[in-house]
């Protein structure tokens, strides 16, 4: 027998997943009241967003993307928008958004649709091995697995037409492959990244440059504020933030994101 069916699906992870048979029968099944002794049966497969944790083969099981906005002082300004007065802001994106970009590779990264001013913002990445609600400042940074470089890739023109007529500026950010990331590096490994260079480049010209001490919430104040508005789980992840300077890239441009004790990350805008 093939190892697909007529879907395309994977016959080891069908049956891995508990799915028993896809034929009609089974479908009409799923959908009817579970029984005590049923195997629960679902018409198709959603895949589940990993990142590779680096240094083996493990890999880290995606639940939510949250991120900061407006975290730097200057990009709040360059924003428009005063940085001494705003409690902190959060966004999604959704999973399916991470692209992953491996390290010493450049890596091809769609132009996405629908916009004339696609926008980089390199961002550091802290993803939780623990959750919970209301989690204190002093304790947050324990419930870190690791960090990653990420990029918040932003359609700018899009969030600020949004944002003008106040309407929610999610298109401008929660698309397809607009959240490339590297490797997730443990803090058994790494240890926490409270300072240290933040920096990224086009075609070899650095734009953002900044120290993660410059953040105006800390990743664990972060935690601490995203854990009253949602219960934090394992598996979430938070972008940080990003620097001044942001700007736009065009097809062509190579754009290399970097940040002290972490391996560069490079993607190619096609
Ligand atoms: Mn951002």
């Amino acid at each position: 027998m093939s190892n697909r069916n007529n879907d395309g699906l994977s016959r080891r992870n069908a049956i891995k997943l508990g799915v028993a048979s896809l034929s009609s029968a089974g479908l009409v099944a799923g959908v009817q009241a579970h029984k005590s002794d049923d195997v629960v049966k679902t018409p198709f497969v959603v895949s589940q967003t990993l990142i590779p944790i680096a240094g083996g083969n493990a890999e880290f099981p995606v639940r939510r993307i949250y991120c900061i906005g407006r975290n730097y002082a200057a990009h709040a300004r360059e924003m428009g928008s005063d940085p001494t007065r705003e409690p902190p802001f959060f966004f999604q994106k959704p999973t399916d958004a991470i692209q992953f970009v491996a390290p010493n590779k450049i890596v091809d990264h769609p132009y996405p649709t629908l916009t004339k001013n696609y926008h980089y913002e390199v961002e550091l990445v802290a993803a939780l091995k623990t959750g919970g609600k209301n989690i204190s400042s002093q304790n947050a940074l324990d419930h870190v697995y690791g960090y990653a470089l990420g990029l918040d890739m932003t359609r700018r023109d899009l969030q600020r037409f949004m944002g003008d007529q106040k309407k929610p500026w999610e298109i401008g950010k929660s698309f397809d492959h607009s959240a490339p990331i590297g490797p997730i590096f443990p803090v058994a490994q790494v240890g926490h990244f409270t300072k240290g260079s933040i920096s990224l480049a086009v075609n070899g010209v650095v734009k953002q440059k900044a120290n993660l001490d410059q953040m105006i919430w800390s990743v664990a104040e972060q935690i601490a504020k995203l854990s009253e508005a949602n219960e934090l789980f394992p598996g979430d992840i938070i972008y940080s933030g990003t620097p001044e300077n942001v700007g736009p890239v065009v097809r062509g441009d190579i754009v290399r994101c970097s940040i002290d004790n972490l391996p560069d990350l490079v993607i190619k805008i096609v």
